[in-house]
């Protein structure tokens, strides 16, 4: 655990200049607009510890899959969101010196990202090899209303010298991905072109053999330069070279005069604009930015900010590191996704790194999609929603591939396309309660929402799919005289090909009922489009229902009696048991520090798992059971997922756990923040930040919907004073704000809405419509 970010309400900061842990910085100050993103890499350029990255959504690159052994059913390919041109690029030259901190002293260094207004600003004092002492201060944002854009400010002042100043403001596009196969580069050029104070990179991705588009993108640059403020006459001179934009600016500077330049940028994908255009529409594009100006389009960002936050934050009072922590999650998450677009979802490390790939989990449907469901228009969840419906024709071919038919649909556990990228077998074909998180977040959406309607035209088809899978999946053992799951990987990685996982039984079980259950209202309330789906989906009830019904009824899943708890597997008992209290502190974490056999022999816990169910299924458990399985498995796991804590937070609170809900919260909430898990390098746990959110409203803040109602049982940590939140409501959207004495609820917008805290049913009265000034 590190604590070398400055704690501050609205800002991540860095003061003095930590080179050992710059590529942990670099993750969390990171910066995005749900279109593209990037680190927070330095713009001159650094040759000390860096990890390059810029990246656009929807833009990948299908990898062949290199295994040491091959197995039947693995994907061909892994799908990446690859580094992408960078785009912010500004060499800088003092006399013949490159500007290069590796090589600097530096001091009065200060990186700070300003999570209200959405930018990142960097300073410092540079003295190079040669004793030349420069000043430099830069901000820039990826622009959230022109969402293919960015902008940046970059100023240099000579300190202790007059000279030479070279400026090279560049677009690089010979970029690779640090996990490339061989360091294979995945772009190559298709023009290049340089003008007057601007520069465009037309790139496509390399040829592959899977089917998968070339994508082609353009990166354009566009800049002006200032002494002391005031614009004034220079030449660019373009640079010549493969894969590479660029313009060199060279000025005779004088001690204390300050250079200014600003930096337009975009980067146009095919996803949104036809190819023939991609140029014009780069060039249209950055001359918009650059006529509105680098303070407008600031004063915009600043503005478009405000709105996010007016929906989504969160207000702690009495304990700054909890707010800072909070409102980073937030941040992040939304400068990840933004729900625009049903073709995009939130990769678990966002714009943030390459691990992951940037492909889609079921950390969006299981941890992301109420985040959205409570803060944005049901639009934004519908999408991802919608995202999963999309694909279920290659959910059906991924399950055809293992032997499935009739139907079954089994959704990947990675994927871009809707194709299978994951080539671990025991995750790829094994974990496949991935199947059940898809179907619970169409559940999930429906009661939040109460948008039916859903069901008929888009949600029952992916629950048929989904039930269809598990009822072919689970067989019947002569031996029990029951139904059972046999070589499953549950939530839980640290163990595999385990028969009977709890969680997956149950969620399985779960999916049979519920879609039986929409078929029956569907049969009643849209009984024409039921029969259609029924004819088109090749339904045959008596047998395919019968099944299901059978399943429901007799599916083992493995308790002990004795302890009072869910078992999480077959043979869990026989694992050696002890707790995580009786590891040593260097074999933490145990994925960084044991042998995987190791793992897989122990009992220790990645994630929660029997307890991941009794959070999604809690209302069907009496309070009791819960704690007992709580008490349990929490001491026996290790929380080395990002979404372990968040959702012991929200059991531990709905237990009245005070403490331990508290210690999860800090856990999950300062996660990237202090490098709990020693990983942050790699990129910010973005789904997981959805986690985060959760703890706080459905922990603290006990939040639930039943029976179409809302319901709150607010619970104030005793380290805050206070703490309040924004939600959305149907039509309705609440301010809850909760103290040790008690909780306000007023509302924003919408009718008298009834709003149960604690058990007891409140009226809240309808939002006070302020009345238009009269004239
Ligand atoms: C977790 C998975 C998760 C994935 C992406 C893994 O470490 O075990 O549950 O889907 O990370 O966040």
């Amino acid at each position: 655990m590190k604590n070398y970010l400055k704690h501050d309400e609205w800002c991540i900061i860095e003061e003095g200049f930590h080179a050992d842990w710059n590529e942990i910085t670099e993750s969390v100050m990171s910066l995005g607009n749900g279109r593209m993103g990037q680190r927070g890499n330095f713009e001159e350029g650094y040759s000390g510890k860096t990890l390059p990255g810029n990246y656009v959504a929807g833009v990948y690159f299908p990898d062949k899959t290199r295994v040491g052994w091959w197995k039947n059913g693995y994907p061909n390919y892994f799908a990446k969101v690859i580094n992408a041109a960078n785009w912010i690029g500004i060499q800088i030259e003092l006399e013949d010196e490159k500007l290069d901190l590796a090589n600097c002293h530096v001091h009065e260094f200060r990186r700070t990202l300003n999570m209200k207004e959405g930018w990142l600003s960097r300073s410092f004092v540079a003295m190079l090899p040669s004793g030349k002492q420069v000043g430099v201060t830069a901000k820039r944002f990826c622009s959230l209303t022109h969402d293919e854009g960015g902008v940046i400010r970059y100023c240099i002042k000579p300190l202790n010298f007059d000279g030479k100043l070279t400026i090279m403001p560049y677009i690089d596009g010979t970029i690779s991905n640090r996990d490339s196969n061989y360091d294979q580069k995945f772009w190559q050029e298709i023009h290049r072109e340089t003008g007057f104070a601007e520069g465009y990179l037309h790139l496509t991705t390399v040829p592959n053999e899977y089917g998968v588009p070339q994508f082609e993108v353009v990166t354009g640059q566009k800049f002006s330069l200032y002494k002391d403020g005031a614009s004034f006459p220079f030449q660019a001179l373009p640079v010549k070279q493969e894969g590479f934009v660029s313009s060199r600016i060279q000025l005779d500077v004088i001690a204390g005069e300050e250079i200014a330049l600003i930096k337009y940028a975009c980067n146009l994908s095919d996803q949104n604009h036809a190819r023939e255009d991609l140029l014009a529409h780069a060039k249209t594009y950055l001359a918009t930015m650059a006529e509105k100006g680098y303070e407008q389009l600031l004063r915009e960002q600043i503005e478009a900010w405000a709105q996010k936050w007016q929906q989504m934050d969160i207000v702690i009072e009495g304990d700054v590191a909890a707010q800072q922590a909070i409102r980073f999650n937030l941040f992040q998450l939304s400068q990840t996704y933004t729900g625009e677009d049903d073709r995009l979802n939130i990769g678990p490390k966002g714009f943030t790194g390459e691990k992951y790939g940037g492909v889609t989990y079921w950390d969006t449907e299981a941890y992301c999609i109420p985040f959205y469901l409570s803060t944005a228009e049901p639009k934004v969840a519908r999408n991802l929603l919608i995202y999963r419906w999309k694909q279920l024709g290659k959910a059906i071919e991924n399950a055809e591939k293992l032997g499935f038919t009739g139907g079954a649909a089994l959704y990947p556990m990675v994927t871009m396309n809707g194709e299978e990228c994951h080539n671990e077998w025991e995750i790829t074909f094994e974990e496949i309660h991935r199947n059940g998180a898809i179907a619970y977040a169409i559940y999930d959406y429906i009661r939040y929402t109460g948008d039916t309607a859903y069901l008929g035209e888009y949600g029952f088809e992916v629950l048929l799919g989904i039930a269809r899978f598990w009822s072919q999946r689970i067989t019947w053992s002569d031996e029990r005289q029951q139904f059972v799951m046999l070589g499953v990987t549950g939530p839980n990685e640290y163990e595999n090909n385990v028969n009977n996982n709890w969680y997956t039984n149950y969620i399985a079980r779960w999916c049979l009922q519920y879609t039986l259950e929409v078929a029956d209202q569907l049969k009643t309330a849209e009984a024409e489009r039921y029969a259609t789906l029924s004819q088109q989906l090749q339904l045959n009830e008596e047998a395919e229902f019968g099944r299901f019904q059978a399943i429901i009824d007799q599916l083992y899943l493995p308790e002990s009696k004795e302890l009072g708890v869910f078992l999480q597997q077959d043979s869990y008992l026989d694992k050696e048991q002890i707790l995580v209290t009786d590891l040593r502190p260097e074999d933490r974490p145990l994925n960084q520090k044991w042998s995987w056999d190791r793992i897989l022999r122990s009992p220790f816990i990645k994630q929660a798992d029997v307890l991941q169910g009794l959070y999604f299924f809690e209302d069907q458990f009496e309070e009791a059971t819960i704690r007992q399985n709580y008490d349990y498995y929490e001491p026996r796991t290790v929380h080395e997922s990002s979404l372990s804590p968040c959702v012991h937070a929200i059991l531990a609170s709905r237990l009245g756990m005070d403490d331990k809900a508290y210690e999860m919260y800090l856990r999950t909430s300062r996660l990237d923040l202090d490098d709990y898990n020693n990983d942050t390098e790699d990129g910010l746990h973005i789904t997981s930040m959805a986690g985060t959110w959760m703890s706080v409203v459905k922990g603290f803040g006990g939040l639930r919907v039943n029976d179409g109602q809302l319901h709150l049982s607010p619970r104030c940590p005793e380290q805050w004073q206070s703490y309040s939140f924004t939600i959305r409501f149907r039509d309705n959207i609440l301010n809850v704000h909760v103290r040790p004495d008690g909780t306000v609820i007023e509302n924003m917008a919408g009718d008298e809405l009834t709003v149960w805290v604690q058990g007891e049913s409140r009226s809240i009265p309808a939002a006070v419509v302020e009345a238009p000034e009269e004239e």
